[in-house]
């Protein structure tokens, strides 16, 4: 009976944070949940909370850098429930943080392919199901993309980040024609567990005189960082037809930290 009543989404990394979030969400609202994770572990948790309030989920634990193990997750959960409407292309990683002296080619490759070939693989193998009737994709992408570029040592992840938001201008550029909408959400400091074990330690940051302050708490409107519900009611409202002429954009939710 909510507003995605026998919608079917795939959401990539969904096991943990703002995919998890928005998982739960959408499944609030009636849509069927593909799980798509590495961590098959927590991707089962997802769906444990996903069944106790009385919504459906499947898992399918999948590498996004892989592209037959995207079209193969995307193929079943679309055959599961015989449709899809939705895709959160999600999952992403902050990669190597480092200089870019210090930054090897493997090491933007590694952020390159996780956060931004596997958006375009998501949407790719996405398409023959959601052009039957339409549909809403939604990718996650960051203020670091365009706004904010307080992460010294992301070059890397800020230029997935920027890739995302052109890559998804042109697909719904394309994708108009067959009533597919695309949308990026450009999250600030959101509370996840993203950051653990990426950023080098103050005094090294320090040592090779790189000023990396995570902005947590450095946002004008709750001074702290926003959380994943906050973020998973955004997409929620992208992925129903209460946004049904919005295709195109990029929201910024990070309560006005990029305007700093
Ligand atoms: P998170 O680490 O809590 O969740 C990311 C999930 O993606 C994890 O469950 C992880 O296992 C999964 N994942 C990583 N690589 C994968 C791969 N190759 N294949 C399949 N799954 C994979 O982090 P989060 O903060 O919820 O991140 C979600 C998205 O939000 C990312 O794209 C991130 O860049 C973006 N983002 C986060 C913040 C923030 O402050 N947390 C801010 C802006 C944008």
């Amino acid at each position: 009976t909510g507003s995605l009543h026998n919608k079917v989404a795939v959401v990539t990394g969904a096991g943990s944070g703002i995919g998890k979030a928005a998982a739960i969400e959408l499944a609030k609202q009636g849509a069927h949940i593909g799980l798509v994770d590495l961590k098959e572990k927590n991707a089962e948790k997802v769906q444990k909370e996903i069944e106790h309030i009385g919504g459906q989920a499947m898992i399918t634990d999948t590498d996004v850098s892989d592209p037959k193990r995207v079209e193969e997750s995307i193929r079943q959960v679309a055959e599961k429930w015989g449709r899809l409407d939705i895709v959160f292309a999600n999952a992403g990683i902050n990669g190597k943080v480092a200089p870019i002296e210090d930054l090897e080619p493997e090491d933007w490759d590694q952020t390159l392919t996780t956060n931004l070939k596997s958006t375009f693989m998501t949407v790719k193998y996405a398409i023959p199901y959601l052009k039957e009737q339409g549909g809403s994709i939604i990718m996650t992408s960051s203020i670091n993309g365009n706004r904010s570029f307080s992460g010294f040592g992301m070059s890397a992840y800020s230029s997935s980040k920027a890739g995302q938001m052109a890559f998804g201008k042109m697909a719904a550029l394309e994708l108009a024609r067959y009533h597919i909408r695309v949308n990026m959400i450009c999250p600030g400091a959101i509370q996840t567990n993203i950051s653990k074990n990426t950023f080098p330690e103050k005094e090294e940051l320090q040592k090779i005189k790189i000023p990396v302050e995570y902005p947590e708490g450095s946002q004008p409107l709750e001074h702290q960082a926003g959380s994943p519900e906050q973020v998973a009611q955004l997409v929620s409202f992208l992925a129903s037809d209460a946004s049904s002429h919005i295709t195109g954009t990029e929201v910024y939710i990070d309560g006005a930290e990029s305007l700093l």
